[in-house]
């Protein structure tokens, strides 16, 4: 039979990268998802990274683990648990137009099965646009149910507004979107808790009142960090390099270097924000430091 116009061969469209963007498993009695709000590919990961480092010691490192050293992908993961009692969601991603790849959180909570007045608390770790910027929607709260929670510390930080040259625009968003939330938010301490089950852990430097929040159910253990470590390969592997994205940078490499450490002890599973989707994984301790351990399948059996 003679090939027409209808050949088949070759006819379907290349499509591109198409990324996974929810993952949902349980925690004991909890139920935990992981929503890829968005992603960012920039130049890097040096500077940005090892900014006390040279490009070669850098580049180096990035060669040795089988990563380019010309440009990153950095992705935006926020997390909902589900205690059986209340629905919680840690941060709120970048929210629709500041990045066209990212600020797809909201649609996603629909997609994962939720709608988003079921948001019963906003746990926020810290005032950085892709963490708060979701807390509105069409100029009104993208949650209208949530209680929002800030720490403490960090929400008089950014109210007292004595910021780097580096964050005046971060200020300025956080002034005109979190700080009306002020009126009506819980205000943590480290050791306070969210619901029961759920704790705030002191993670200051990355952003200085910035909280990790611990979650434990049925004795498994889960530590969503926030921003405690921004680069799977380069912030774990080298805590002590400067990275232009922390705000006390001698705080944030004491707390890294805690964090780490209690994870690669206590084998406490990790939900990292910027760590590869779908961002759950755990510490290992190497010959020079740390290394990130992906999660596999292990969440998927219970
Ligand atoms: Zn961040």
């Amino acid at each position: 039979m003679s090939q027409s116009s209808t050949t088949r061969g070759g006819s379907a469209p290349m499509l591109g990268v198409l990324r996974p963007q929810i993952y949902r498993f349980k925690l004991g009695g909890f139920e935990v998802t992981q929503i890829l709000d968005g992603f960012r590919v920039g130049p890097g990961p040096h500077p940005t990274f090892g900014q006390d480092q040279s490009a070669e010691t850098v580049h180096n490192l990035l060669k040795a683990n089988g990563l380019p050293v010309t440009n990153f992908d950095h992705h935006f993961v926020p997390t909902i648990v589900n205690t059986g009692k209340e629905l919680i969601l840690f941060d709120t991603g970048n929210g629709k137009g500041r990045i066209p790849s990212a600020g797809h959180l909201r649609d996603l909570v629909v997609t994962a099965g939720y709608t988003p007045q079921q948001v019963d608390v906003i746990a926020v770790t810290h005032g950085h646009p892709d963490h708060i910027g979701g807390l509105i929607h069409e100029s009104k709260p993208a949650y209208p149910n949530a209680r929002v929670v800030f720490g403490e510390v960090e929400f008089d930080f950014w109210k007292k507004g004595q910021v780097r040259e580096a964050r005046r625009q971060n200020l300025q968003l956080f002034q005109e979107i979190a700080i009306p939330f002020g009126e009506r938010a819980t205000f943590l301490k480290p050791g306070d808790e969210v619901v029961s089950g759920i704790r705030a852990v002191n993670a200051y430097g990355h952003s200085p009142g910035m909280l990790a929040f611990h979650v434990e159910s049925g004795n498994q253990r889960l530590l969503i960090w926030g921003d405690v470590a921004n680069h799977y390969v380069v912030s774990i592997q080298q805590p002590e390099w400067a990275t232009a994205f922390d705000d006390v940078k001698d705080m944030a490499i004491a707390s890294r270097k805690r964090i780490l450490d209690m994870v690669a002890t206590d084998k406490v599973a990790v939900a990292g924000f910027h760590m590869p989707f779908p961002s759950i994984g755990f510490v290992e301790t190497s010959a020079n430091g740390y290394r990130w351990v992906p999660a596999s399948y292990q969440f998927n059996l219970s």
